[in-house]
């Protein structure tokens, strides 16, 4: 198990990996962490969330053609993290999608709450689309202070990027051809917590879909088809088609 000090100084360093090419195109890494430093220094200032405004920042590529440069910077955090996670959700440990629309970029104290964290390295993991939708509409931890908690100060909730998962959540995920079932259980209070204000019901919504071959497999070619045409207006089609979708499984997940 590593200590709080390890995981600091791990986190340091990971840090340190991903603000070392923030970016495709190597000419623009400079360009990106300058313009990462920018923003989160005015989210911090301001207590506004900067998110959405790093999103829209455009340049120019070496033959002047427009690029979505924040688009980009978010594509490659997203990369990133998911590559620290094994490529495994932060909260239900199932393999992440390698589409935007599955895999989004989770902001552990959430943006509406806590904007000044919003471009907090800290405060970045990979989750999967339903974790990081449930989570978004439920409320999760309290901080009062200014600055950002360091893990000693996080436990009422569970931190994917502070806390070691083993050590929190034990579960068991069987798979068949035909069915898969998951069994989540939490070994301290944070663990505990997570259960259960989340993990159940990914249970419930992982039953629901993947239990229903037909609809497991309408949604995986779907979801494909999204991510082919990332920023383009079929792609917001295809989510707002994939959220309607969604909420009518959340809202079965949901009765008792
Ligand atoms: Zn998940």
């Amino acid at each position: 198990m590593t200590t709080k000090s390890q995981r600091i100084q791990q986190l340091v360093e990971e840090g340190q990996t991903f603000f070392s090419a923030p970016h495709e195109y190597q000419y623009l890494f400079v360009c990106a962490r300058t313009l990462w430093r920018r923003e989160r220094r005015l989210s911090r200032r301001k207590n506004t969330d900067r998110w959405p405004a790093l999103r829209s920042v455009k340049a120019t590529n070496t033959k002047g053609k427009p690029i979505d440069f924040g688009v980009q910077i978010q594509k490659a955090l997203r990369d990133h993290l998911a590559q620290l996670q094994k490529n495994r959700c932060c909260y239900c440990r199932r393999w992440l999608q390698n589409i935007a629309y599955a895999r989004p970029v989770e902001h552990v104290l959430s943006r509406d709450e806590y904007p000044r964290f919003s471009l907090h390295y800290w405060n970045l993991a990979a989750a999967c689309h339903d974790c990081n939708h449930r989570k978004s509409s439920h409320p999760w931890g309290t901080w009062h202070k200014h600055g950002y908690p360091s893990p000693r100060c996080i436990k009422d909730f569970f931190h994917p990027r502070f806390h070691d998962y083993d050590a929190h959540i034990r579960y068991v995920r069987v798979e068949t051809n035909t069915i898969s079932v998951a069994v989540y259980l939490g070994l301290s209070p944070q663990g505990r917590q997570l259960c259960r204000d989340l993990l159940g019901f990914i249970s419930k919504v992982d039953a629901l879909v993947h239990n229903n071959p037909r609809m497991s497999n309408a949604i995986t070619k779907i979801q494909g088809y999204g991510g082919k045409n990332e920023n383009r207006v079929a792609t917001q089609r295809v989510d707002e088609f994939l959220d309607a979708l969604n909420g009518a499984v959340y809202r079965l997940a949901l009765k008792r």
